[in-house]
């Protein structure tokens, strides 16, 4: 490789990189908002991925966010449906715990997306 064609190359990416980030974390919107006996008590970013423990007066579950999708992957409720649920990454689409009155809920800022399923 020539010296000029390295310099060229750290030229685009220095240029590129932080355009590329951008891009990136603006496309990815997405929140998951976690309810608790219908009050709004967190809000997730989906991009980082994480393990988050939720406990109120009926019990605990803990959730995990990875890369964009949302599940819970643990709990105390007797049925177990919030569990079994498994991963989800649409807008609008949730995990409840009816025992617990606990809900998790996509909500994507980018709505345009939402149209093509
Ligand atoms: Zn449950």
């Amino acid at each position: 490789m020539k010296k000029h064609d390295i310099i060229l190359l750290a030229v685009i990416v220095i240029v590129l990189l932080p355009i590329a980030i951008f891009l990136l974390n603006t496309g990815k919107g997405a929140t998951a908002v976690v309810k608790s006996d219908g009050k709004v008590i967190d809000t997730l970013s989906l991009n980082k991925n994480g393990t988050y423990t939720y406990k109120n007066d009926n019990g605990y579950n803990i959730v995990e966010v990875t890369d964009g999708k949302v599940r819970v992957i643990e709990a105390d409720c007797p049925n177990q449906d919030c569990v079994n649920k498994g991963y989800i990454k649409r807008n609008n689409e949730s995990v409840i715990c009816l025992p617990h009155k606990f809900e998790v809920t996509i909500k994507s800022k980018d709505n345009e997306y939402d149209v093509i399923q």
